[in-house]
Formats: structure tokens, sequence, C-alpha cells
């Protein structure tokens, strides 16, 4: 499909460029894009602050137990 030329690595909807995911997200994979957006959109925005509030909580834990911070 690449090869072909049939997927549109720019296409991205309107969403996409305003999105505050956009950089990890990146629109999805260009093949599976529907109107210029990942078809698992609602999920990323379930869970990639889902994912970053988790590490951040994960890197506290760490500063606490080496007491770095109190
Ligand atoms: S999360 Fe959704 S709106 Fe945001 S960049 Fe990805 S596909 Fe686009």
């Amino acid at each position: 499909m690449i090869n072909l030329g049939a997927h549109h690595e720019e296409v991205k909807s309107d969403d996409c460029k305003k999105c505050r995911y956009r950089f990890v997200c990146t629109s999805g994979c260009p093949v599976y894009r529907i109107d210029g957006k990942d078809p698992q959109c609602s999920l990323y925005h379930k869970f990639i602050p889902m994912f970053y509030s988790l590490v951040a909580k994960e890197r506290l834990k760490l500063l606490r137990d080496c007491k770095m911070i109190t």
C-alpha cells in the first residue's frame, strides 16, 4: 500500500492539528487513518493522560524513596 502511494502521510484532520497529544499519537499510522484520524482516537484521549500520570507517580515515588524530595 505504501509502495503504491495509497497512504497520505500529511493528511491529518483539523482536530489532530490542534490536539494536545499530536506529538505522541501523530494521528496514527497513515495507512489506517480514517478522515485524517487514528480510529482509536477516543482511546488515546483516555490512555495517554493516564499513562503520563502513572509515569509521574512512579517517578515521584522513586524520588521519595531516594529521599531526594519529602
Ligand atoms: S489523539 Fe486523536 S485527535 Fe489527537 S492526534 Fe491522535 S488521532 Fe488526532
